[in-house]
């Protein structure tokens, strides 16, 4: 059985390595068909998909995109996409815009609470100055000892209600699938245990995502439990979706899962690269 892994992070975006040496990870650690998932951009794919050859390792283009569904942020995993199409790339553009003056109010909010200079200590982990995201933010804040790691500093500054965050609007869920579609990639839902909704907001929230044409679900993901692998192996059942699977990986000593740390998709589920 071939291994997956269908969603992680480069330079490009908030992850710590450039795109050839997370493929050249990925190899070393058996992985055989990789998806690299920069936030709202696909700049590092060249670059990724160049040295995937002779590795051994079959690359795929993709990306994974900021959504606003009702008032949650969500994320859209986009897969076996054209990096060129320009209905996407200026989809990705549009989503990009907000970034640096939504990184303005992030640090203004901190500064409110007492935490000076976090626009220049986020910009200096910043490798892609048109991708400033709240993991910069965190570990400037994780640098400064205000926090002690990832999880702890989300939630103490940056999610919903908290210092560091801000009220953004991203691109809506119909708009994120067409421009996947556009560019003849598939549409995945990202780690959707991770949303802070009730049950029965998310059977509305995958259903909707089904109805704008999504085509899987991402049932394994380091923020889901065994117990959730199953929960959404059940709903992409029910629903009629595909499955993916992806570590979400970021950069060494970060995150939970390493590059091909996945257990098999639960035997239920038709696999989203089954037609590739
Ligand atoms: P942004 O796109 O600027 O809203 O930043 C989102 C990124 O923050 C995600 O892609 C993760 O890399 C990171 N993130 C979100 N929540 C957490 C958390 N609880 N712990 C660690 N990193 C997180
Ligand atoms: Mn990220
Ligand atoms: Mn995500
Ligand atoms: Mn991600």
């Amino acid at each position: 059985m071939l291994r997956y892994d269908l969603h992680c992070h480069s330079t490009h975006s908030d992850g710590l390595l450039s795109p050839a040496a997370v493929v050249a990870r990925a190899a070393e650690r058996g992985v055989d068909v990789l998806a690299l998932t920069d936030h709202d951009v696909v700049s590092g794919l060249p670059e990724a998909r160049d040295a995937a050859k002779g590795l051994g390792i079959t690359f795929v283009c993709g990306s994974e995109l900021s959504v606003t569904w009702k008032d949650i942020t969500i994320h859209i995993v986009a897969l076996r996409i054209d990096p060129d199409n320009t209905t996407l790339t200026d989809g990705l553009a549009s989503i990009r815009g907000g970034r640096a003056a939504r990184a303005r109010l992030m640090a203004d909010g901190l500064a409110a609470a007492g935490i000076a200079g976090a626009y220049e200590g986020a910009m200096r982990f910043v490798t892609n100055e048109d991708l400033v995201s709240r993991t910069h933010f965190a570990r400037f804040l994780i640098e400064k000892g205000y926090a002690k790691d990832g999880r702890d500093c989300f939630e103490r500054y940056l999610t919903p209600g908290k210092p560091g965050h801000v009220v953004h609007e991203w691109a809506t869920l119909s708009q994120a699938i067409g421009w996947i579609h556009a560019a003849g990639g598939q549409a995945v839902i990202a780690h959707p245990g991770r949303y802070r909704v009730t049950a029965l907001g998310m059977r509305k929230l995958l259903s909707e995502f089904r109805d704008s044409g999504g085509d899987a679900i991402e049932i394994l993901s380091p923020s889901h439990s065994p117990a959730q692998y199953q929960e959404f192996a059940t709903h992409a059942r029910v629903l009629g979706l595909r499955g993916s699977c992806g570590s979400d990986w970021h950069g060494p000593g970060e995150g939970y899962m390493d590059l091909g740390d996945l257990p098999d998709l639960p035997a239920s589920v038709v696999p989203v690269w089954k037609d590739w």
